[in-house]
């Protein structure tokens, strides 16, 4: 019997159930539906409506969403309901979720304190390259909630500020990306502290067999839910693309595309560090207002990026996936590829930044040699049609981007 056999004995998947008009037919409290009306929410989303029922009777999940699915709520909803507000003793949080980002624990953070502040829960956040002062004061606070990083949980545990002993529900957030990005030892090492008692919910993109693994490993009778095949898609997006000329230099190009379709707000992939810190350059340079955004950059610098484009300050952030994936940045007009990535779906959750609940988006490709295979598997596999756009001759395009550089076109 395979891994997965043994795991999910006998479950197909559970279709995601078409969903009710608002939250109302299901138990939850007054200040968890206070909260979730204050924040807007009024009408579930497919993958809350399925993880809802099983998550309040206490099952283990192994789901299958996307990024911008609206996961987090499906799982901390639940969670939250079934906290006692001030039951938890400091340091020995009652729920842990584990993501594999910095931005991502701090994202989930934010929303799951959102969503129950209105009952009194504290959430506190707990990642890497800051200090351990403040995150061993939000431990000693006794928050019901902690949401961190494989790493940086294991680092508290060591010294003695923060402890499992007491946890009822553990969420693997993302959990192909924690494996892919090597915090599995970490993960395992943590669940393996644990109480047995646990509740455990697994969300993932993809079922790699490693995940699968730690879902027969770690999980009871984990009911099986896919509503993958609802997010990853390009419901809503336009996606364009623009054939590099071979005589200009791609910057040039970039900022003529930039120049022509005029994103109010935008995240430009690159595929490497290098790239994304030398295009955010020739960005600013340019008279764009333009950062770059890449793994090697400290937390603090990451933290005042993040929120600068949240907030709409930044216009143009130029990231490499690592540090652009999970995170929901309402609003964002375009996603612009500098480069195809080389894998498709890397493709797809990267336009995924865009057209978010409803509101369409733009996604721009720039694309050479090496994306034509990516665009044509898109094309074959996922369906994406895409509108392809002629840069002018390469005078005009060289004229028109001088222009930009002394700023006679801005
Ligand atoms: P997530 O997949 O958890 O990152 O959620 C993606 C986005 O959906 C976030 O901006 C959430 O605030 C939003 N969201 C989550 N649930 C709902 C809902 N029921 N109605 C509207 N927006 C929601």
């Amino acid at each position: 019997m395979s891994v997965e056999d043994v795991a999910l004995a006998g479950q197909e998947p559970m279709p995601a159930p078409l969903g009710p008009e608002s939250f109302e037919p299901f138990p939850l409290s007054p200040p968890i539906r206070e909260a979730l009306a204050a924040r807007g929410y009024a009408k579930p989303m497919p993958v809350q409506t399925a993880v809802m029922a099983p998550a309040l009777a206490g099952r283990d999940l192994v789901v299958q969403a996307q990024t911008g699915s609206g996961k987090t709520a499906a799982f901390g909803v639940p969670i939250l309901e079934k906290l006692v507000t001030g039951a938890a003793k400091p340091g020995f949080p009652h729920a842990l979720v584990l993501a594999p980002t910095r931005e991502l624990a701090l994202q989930v953070a934010e929303e799951l304190r959102a969503l129950g502040q209105k009952k009194g829960i504290k959430v506190v956040a707990i990642y890497g390259g800051v200090p351990l002062g403040r995150q061993v004061s939000g431990l000693k606070g006794a928050p019901e909630v902690v949401v961190g990083t494989p790493g940086r949980l294991l680092d508290h545990l060591r010294r003695g500020t923060l402890g499992f002993a007491e946890i009822k529900t553990v969420v693997l957030d993302e959990a192909d990306e924690m494996l892919s990005m090597g915090f599995w030892e970490e993960v395992t090492e943590i669940m393996s502290m644990t109480p047995q008692s646990r509740q455990t919910m697994l969300f993932s993109a993809t079922l790699p067999y490693e995940v699968m693994q730690v879902a027969s490993q770690y999980l009871r009778e984990p009911e099986r839910i896919d509503v993958s095949g609802q997010a990853l898609t390009v419901d809503g997006i336009e996606n364009c693309v623009y054939h590099v000329l071979s005589e200009v230099p791609k910057p040039r190009q970039l900022l003529y595309v930039l120049e022509t379709e005029r994103p109010t707000s935008t995240i430009v992939f690159c595929n490497t560090r290098n790239e994304a810190e030398m295009i955010g350059k020739f960005l600013s340079q340019s008279g764009f207002v333009a950062e770059a955004l890449t793994g090697s950059f400290r937390q603090r610098e990451r933290e005042r990026i993040m929120q600068r484009i949240k907030t709409g300050e930044l216009k143009y952030m130029v990231a490499t996936d690592v540090v652009a994936r999970g995170i929901d940045i309402a609003d964002l007009s375009h996603v612009v590829n500098y480069s195809l990535p080389e894998f498709s779906e890397v493709y797809l959750h990267r336009v995924g930044r865009t057209g978010r609940i409803g509101k369409s988006g733009m996604a721009i490709s720039l694309v050479d040699g090496k994306g034509l295979g990516t665009m044509t598997t898109l094309e074959r596999q996922f369906n994406v049609r895409f509108v392809e756009r002629t840069l002018p001759p390469e005078a005009e395009v060289l004229r028109f981007t001088t222009m930009v550089f002394r700023g006679d076109a801005m």
